[in-house]
Formats: C-alpha cells, structure tokens, sequence
C-alpha cells in the first residue's frame, strides 16, 4: 500500500517507487512487468523483505509486517518466502539434497523429516530423481527446477522471481513458466519480475 523506495546515491535521490499499490490473492501468479529502470526489482525485493521501503506498508495475511523486528522477519522470510533468482545460485560443490536441506536448517526443521520434504518439493518440479545430484551437474533447466524446489522446501505461501528465466533457452523458459503456472494451480501464490 502506497510504497515509496527512495535511493540515495552521492548528492541525488532516485525516486524508484512512487506510490505502489498492488493486491494479490492467494493462488495468483502475478508479472510485474515494464522497462529497466521502472523499479520492479525494487519493488520485489520491499516484497521480499530484501529492502525496506521508504514508506508505506506491507500488509501479508492482513498483517503489516514491516513492523515486525528484524529477527520475526528474517522468521518470516523464512517460513512464508521463497525465492527463485535470475542465476539459480545452487551451492556447486553440493548434491541437490545438501542445496534444498540448507533452508530447511535454517527453519530448524526436525531431521528425520528433512528427506520427505526434500523429495515432496524435489516431486512438484518433476526432479525427485535427481536428489543426490551434484548440482554442477545438471543443466541448465533443471538447475532452475532445482531452485525452485528449493523456494518451495519450507512450503512458503508465497514465491517471488526476479526473471527467473532470463538465463534459460525457450524450451527451458517454457519448461520453468509451466511449472509455476503448475504451482499457482496448486495454490502457492507467485509474483514475477519479467520483461
Ligand atoms: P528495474 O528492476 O525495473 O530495472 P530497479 O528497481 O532495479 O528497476 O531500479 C529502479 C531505479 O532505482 C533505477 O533508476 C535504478 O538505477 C535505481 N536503483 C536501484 N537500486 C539502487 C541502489 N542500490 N542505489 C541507487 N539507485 C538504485
């Protein structure tokens, strides 16, 4: 509601969000879409809490939750967030298992568990096979699968892309879009920054 991002850089102020209001319902896949320049990675990265904004708020399940200290809303991030970047960022030296067990970590979620909802997340990107991969060793599409699984390993309400097919060739692109719109279906709610 209202969000404004002022940047500061040397003397000047760069107004990157003037006013932004969107509303998104749960289910939604949502494109921010416009010209470099416009602030949509501004703008997804107040939503992921990556950013604060300048003014405005933030209301997620009718709470604002850019009042909640640092720490309930790195929790947050956590449990409620998952991101898919443009470059996939995967660990290298690490198996697909090791790349998706490290948010679950962080949630300190019970060990025991851990393999189930790695393979549950790994099987809602068509990828279960590959669990014990070296992630340097798939390609380029399944790498992007990958990290999707890997925003989806808490089960987040929300996923948020900034141009996560920007690397991908036009299959892999057309692979990696149907995935999400699949994930919309089953009621994960997704917002993507794109040209
Ligand atoms: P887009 O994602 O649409 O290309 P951005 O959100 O990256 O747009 O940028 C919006 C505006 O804010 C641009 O003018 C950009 O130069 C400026 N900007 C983005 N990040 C910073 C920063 N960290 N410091 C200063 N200016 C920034």
């Amino acid at each position: 509601k209202d969000l404004t991002k002022d940047y500061f850089d040397g003397g000047n102020v760069i107004h990157a969000l003037k006013g932004a209001n969107i509303s998104v319902t749960k289910g939604e896949m949502v494109a921010i879409m416009g010209p470099s320049g416009s602030g949509k990675s501004t703008l997804l990265y107040v939503l992921g809490l990556l950013h604060p904004p300048t003014s405005g708020a933030y209301l997620f399940k009718g709470k604002n939750i850019l009042n909640y200290s640092r720490e309930e809303q790195a929790v947050f991030r956590n449990r409620e967030l998952g991101f898919v970047f443009q470059s996939c960022d995967l660990l290298p030296n690490s198996t697909v298992f090791e790349n998706l067990e490290l948010p679950l970590v962080y949630a300190e979620s019970d060990r025991g568990l851990r393999r189930k909802k790695i393979l549950e997340a790994l099987d809602r990107v068509g990828l279960s096979h590959r669990v014990d991969h070296w992630s340097n060793r798939l390609s380029g599409g399944e790498r992007q699968r990958a990290a999707i699984a890997r925003a989806l390993v808490n089960n987040p309400s929300l996923i948020l892309g900034d141009e996560p097919t920007g690397q991908l060739d036009q299959k892999n692109t057309e692979i990696v879009v149907h995935q999400l719109q699949d994930l919309a279906r089953q009621g994960f709610t997704v917002i993507l920054v794109t040209h």
